[in-house]
């Protein structure tokens, strides 16, 4: 079933005492019924997040994983190692990933593999670059983004996939699309998936919007059709912005 979701990719920020000062903030909020929130800390935060937010409405997700369970990957983390301590969600595909860490599609393939065997929630990140967009081949290289990643996947897999739409421009850039881009690539994702599957999952994944998402432009974002909530950077580093952008719906 289809959902309003706020999800923060915190990125390499926030240590042990500002994690917790954060997520304290987060807390004092009453969240609306219908939105799901989830934060994305570091690794190293994971647990102490689980902690702080244990009883309340805000999930936690990893910005990353292995593919592989246990290993010699030096500096790795599995999603036996996620589920382990209690992260049932995962972030994959993000753009920093796939550019600074050359991650291909077939590596995303298998992470996302080894996400739906634990049985874990994928957000799946994906988006076309800036000279795509000027040169009009974003919708073919979001269609060739899925088809050579999620779409190898069944159906009954794709239970637990949320997508991120997230046009590499917009990302840290202060950049947004504007929000009939957004609205309009939205809704070809859902095209692309009912002729892939069907109309039913088409309707039903959550499909959210990232790319400098801030509480002076999200609600003309949110108020796209086919826009179930967002991906969140820098914003989701402050309580109050971050739940501005919670409560635009
Ligand atoms: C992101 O990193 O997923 C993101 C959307 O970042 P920002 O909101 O800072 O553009």
């Amino acid at each position: 079933m289809k959902n309003k979701i706020v999800a923060g990719n915190w990125k390499m920020n926030n240590n042990k005492e500002q994690t917790k000062s954060l997520l304290n903030k987060l807390k004092s909020y009453k969240i609306p019924d219908d939105v799901r929130i989830i934060v994305a800390p570091s690794f190293t935060q994971l647990d102490q997040s689980l902690q702080i937010l244990k009883g309340t409405k805000i999930g936690v997700a990893a910005q990353n994983m292995n593919a592989a369970s246990s290993g010699a990957f030096t500096g790795e983390v599995s999603a036996e190692m996620l589920k382990g301590i209690g992260v049932n969600s995962v972030i994959i595909g993000h753009s920093e990933r796939r550019s600074l860490y050359h991650e291909s599609d077939e590596i995303l393939i298998n992470k996302v593999k080894s996400a739906i065997e634990s049985n874990m929630e994928i957000i799946f990140c994906f988006g076309e670059e800036l000279d795509d967009r000027k040169s009009g081949l974003h919708f073919e290289i979001i269609n060739k983004q899925l088809s050579s990643t999620l779409f190898n996947f069944s159906e009954s897999d794709w239970k637990k996939i949320i997508l991120a739409y997230e046009p590499v421009w917009a990302i840290g850039t202060g950049e947004t699309a504007s929000p009939s881009q957004a609205q309009e690539m939205h809704s070809y994702i859902r095209k692309i998936i009912s002729n892939r599957y069907n109309d039913n999952l088409a309707k039903n994944v959550s499909i959210l919007y990232g790319g400098s998402v801030k509480p002076n432009n999200v609600e003309e974002i949110f108020k796209g059709l086919d826009v179930d909530g967002g991906l969140i950077g820098g914003a989701s580093l402050n309580a109050e912005d971050f739940m501005a952008i919670v409560n635009a719906f």
